[in-house]
């Protein structure tokens, strides 16, 4: 499979060189050259299917052989160690559980499979190595440093705002040692963002192999294809049709579903559910795509003006907006509305949601009062464990949420980082290394 450039200026390449570069050399993002099919037979049986196995069905035809079977077998099994249940809430409602992972982010599955990706790469280059940098406000960066621990030759930088991160967000980063660094900046997230944009344009750094590990490369995006495959595995025997309803910030996870679809998949119908940053319900709207400054919300893994996964969607519907406007459904919901479902999760249905799982909660329902329709089953897709988000959910549920064993344990460790004021801290951090 060759990838190409979706601003058309840059050569195709490989998988490997994709994963590698993670933006093409005229700043376009990847994307596959063509579609594959799988036959009708699969679906057929795919409850037959181990999760690993399903998932190297679907992958396979993206690396082809760059990768030998018996190591993508391997790095499938170390990716996807966990379940990912489906729950039911109600007769027609299911919620696709993502967060049992290891930082119960959804992102671990991205992060766990590009880590060890990369780490194959450099193991069969000998000489290569690579220095991924990423900025978090948040969760991405808890996914990546655990994804990436211990993984040859990658060195892992990561940025985020000092004093603006959770506790157990801020120690998910700066315990882990090895090969995991932090640095902790005096500012917002969007000071740290900016840093590391002007990294991957400065000269100085060529020989560190900078990469990102932002849902941009396709080693993080493609397998999020899995958690779609899994949710009909285990519906399928109700004989309903499907609806999916994603909640959404850049839009990497939704792509994949839709892109799972155009594989043969049978998903009827995609939701993005947004918060009040809109730029996508706005635009399917209108027709207008019009940038915005992002907002801050309750459910903040979503605040984002500028998806960067859109132009991938776009891409699936071959640049056709009445096609797109057919295929995906868009909604976005306050932070109030965003409560009142927590409440009626948990009132009507015991159901305890993290405010992003809410928010896909949000977009079934509205789904279904639009097309009056009741004869579909939908499954919103419930991205963080709610004690990733426990301050909005014991308040607003007015009950104590449980922190697992495994997240509360990482509270004792010790913090370690490098604290950086300007660009020239970081660049003197990187040169360093
Ligand atoms: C990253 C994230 C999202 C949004 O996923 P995208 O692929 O960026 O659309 C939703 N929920 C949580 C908890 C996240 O961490």
């Amino acid at each position: 499979m060759k990838y190409f450039s979706l601003n058309h200026k840059s050569p195709k390449t490989s998988f490997k060189q994709a994963v590698i570069n993670g933006i093409a050399p005229d700043k376009g993002l990847y994307f596959p050259e063509n579609i594959p099919q799988l036959e009708h037979d699969f679906f057929e049986k795919i409850e037959n299917y181990s999760n690993q196995e399903i998932a190297f069905k679907v992958i396979k035809p993206f690396i082809e052989n760059e990768i030998p079977d018996e190591k993508l077998k391997e790095i499938i099994a170390e990716t996807l160690s966990f379940d990912f249940p489906t729950i039911k809430v109600n007769e027609t409602t299911y919620s696709l559980e993502l967060f049992h992972g290891p930082t119960m982010a959804f992102k671990d599955v991205g992060a766990y499979f590009m880590a060890r990706c990369l780490g194959y790469f450099n193991h069969i280059d000998k000489s290569s190595h690579s220095t991924v940098l990423v900025a978090t406000s948040g969760d991405t960066g808890g996914a990546v440093a655990s994804g990436f621990l211990g993984v040859e030759g990658v060195q892992v930088v990561i940025l985020y705002p000092s004093g603006k991160v959770s506790d157990i967000q801020e120690k998910q980063l700066t315990t882990l040692g090895q090969n995991i660094n932090a640095l902790e900046i005096d500012g917002v997230f969007d000071d740290c963002q900016d840093m590391v944009k002007i990294a991957f344009l400065d000269e100085d750094f060529r020989e560190l192999n900078l990469t990102s590990a932002n849902s941009i490369n396709i080693a993080r995006w493609l397998p999020q294809m899995f958690y779609y495959f899994f949710a009909y595995k285990q519906l399928k025997h109700l004989g309903k049709e499907l609806v999916v309803s994603v909640p959404s910030g850049n839009f990497g996870n939704i792509c994949a579903g839709m892109l799972a679809q155009k594989m043969g998949l049978p998903i009827k119908q995609f939701i993005a559910s947004t918060n009040i940053n809109d730029t996508v319900p706005n635009y399917l709207n209108t027709g207008n795509y019009e940038l915005r400054n992002s907002k801050p919300t309750i459910s903040n893994a979503m605040d984002v003006g500028n998806p960067s996964n859109f132009i991938r969607i776009k891409e699936l519907f071959e640049q056709s907006f009445s096609d797109l406007k057919q295929g995906l459904k868009s909604y976005s919901f306050t932070d109030a509305q965003t409560k009142e479902a927590m409440k009626e999760l948990y009132n009507e249905y015991d159901y305890i949601a993290d405010p992003h799982g809410a928010v896909g909660y949000l977009g079934l329902e509205k789904y279904k009062s639009e097309e009056k329709t009741n004869s579909e089953v939908g499954v919103f897709l419930e991205t963080a464990h709610p004690c990733k988000f426990i301050d909005v959910v014991e308040s607003t549920l007015n009950l104590k949420v449980e922190i697992p064993h495994k997240i509360a344990e990482i509270i004792d460790k010790k913090k370690v980082s490098v604290k950086a004021k300007s660009y020239e801290d970081l660049k003197a951090f990187l040169l360093n290394k």
